[in-house]
């Protein structure tokens, strides 16, 4: 029997069914321009206010500080390129495992005449505070590490590297975009600077996200036009994804610590038939670690075929993030923890959400079993 069972949550999550029920007025009805002046256009620009209301409450944030954009990248891009200044003489630090988004961000920093710094990480994906303090210097001008890896679910000690850049005169961006509504966030607590999110990561629609911006920060606008996003980024507002966003956010905010006690047990349900089956593994990534996000590698087998196989029985994972190289067909991520290529070869991620059950786990922990014996 072929029963569909996706688990692939960090890739993207399924729309909260009412989340888009309160998106369909702002499509259909209530399709108004936000920035126009007559009483037709008062519902836009309320729900836009509380949207950014909503939002800024659940990360801890001012509303003055959450700006539109669309999505985990533009977010990123902004962060980066928006504070480095063409033909200075500074410094981005960031990691070796960052989401595409932002290496590549870096990348054209680079281009522009800025230095930029990958730090490594640990066997576990971790960023250890003293390399960052090594490798930190005057000329640092943003420090972007983020703050739960995509691909092996590590979670870093945000605080800390934040306490050190500022320490160095350095600004902090963290690309929270794993973390959002899943873990509990608070921007003023973690002393940041800048936080990417992306809706569709947290249940709400694609193509629509937030940069928080800390209030006095100097960032360029990363749009010219109208003056939307108090003049920083220019466009008319997706109102109807906004509302579905904040929406989103403020359901899974409000069952974060239920839904990590459901992940956990998950988790350990899997792993439990997993040992079952005397399957020969291991999981990548650390202790501390996004609830429902499982990176496993099976020495000498192949990642994509192991995908392949599952996906002929209904079974939605990944291999983690797009390769960089075409010849070595493993992740950054996984070249970066260390991971011996007999391992790195065999690697799949599943990602269990909110609307994954026990009975998936056991699903997939049966079929992996049948796949390789
Ligand atoms: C998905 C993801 C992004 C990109 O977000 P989009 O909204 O899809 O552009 C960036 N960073 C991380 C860590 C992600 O998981």
């Amino acid at each position: 029997m072929k029963q569909f069972v996706y688990a692939d949550n960090a890739a993207t999550t399924q729309l909260d069914i009412n989340a888009f029920e309160a998106m369909t007025p702002y499509l259909l009805d209530e399709y108004s321009n936000a920035s126009q002046p007559y009483s037709f256009a008062r519902s836009a620009k309320k729900a836009l206010k509380e949207s950014r209301e909503i939002i800024a409450n659940c990360i801890g944030a001012n509303s003055e500080e959450i700006f539109f954009t669309s999505g985990g990248t533009e977010s990123g891009n902004w962060a980066i390129k928006g504070l480095m200044e063409c033909g200075k003489e500074q410094k981005v630090v960031t990691t070796q495992i960052e989401h595409h988004a932002i290496l590549r961000a870096c990348r054209t920093v680079e281009r522009m005449g800025c230095s930029v710094t990958y730090l490594p990480v640990d066997m576990q994906g971790v960023v250890k505070p003293d390399t960052l303090k090594e490798r930190i210097n005057g000329n640092t001008k943003l420090v972007s590490v983020m703050y739960a890896n995509n691909e092996i679910g590590t979670i870093e000690p945000i605080s800390e590297l934040c306490a050190i850049a500022h320490e160095r005169g350095a600004l902090f961006h963290t690309d929270a975009v794993q973390a959002v509504g899943h873990v509990h966030l608070n921007v003023k607590e973690l002393g940041i600077d800048m936080l990417s999110a992306s809706a569709h990561k947290f249940n709400g629609p694609k193509g629509i996200g937030f940069l928080y911006i800390k209030k006095g920060t100097k960032l360029a606008s990363y749009l010219d036009g109208g003056a939307q996003e108090f003049g920083m980024r220019a466009g008319t507002e997706n109102i109807a994804s906004i509302v579905g966003m904040a929406y989103a956010l403020k359901e899974n905010t409000a069952i974060i610590d239920n839904n990590i006690s459901h992940l956990t047990v998950i988790e350990d349900e899997f792993f439990a038939a997993l040992q079952e089956k005397n399957l020969n593994f291991i999981r990548n990534g650390a202790k501390l670690h996004m609830p429902g996000i499982i990176s496993l590698s099976f020495p000498d087998h192949d990642g994509e075929a192991l995908l392949h196989r599952l996906d002929l029985l209904g079974i939605c994972v990944s291999t983690g993030s797009a390769c960089d190289s075409k010849n070595t067909r493993i992740s950054h991520v996984l070249q970066a923890i260390g991971l011996d290529e007999r391992y790195a070869k065999g690697t799949i991620r599943i990602s269990f959400g909110k609307n994954n059950s026990v009975d998936d786990a056991k699903r997939i922990a049966e079929a992996l079993s049948r796949i390789l014996q």
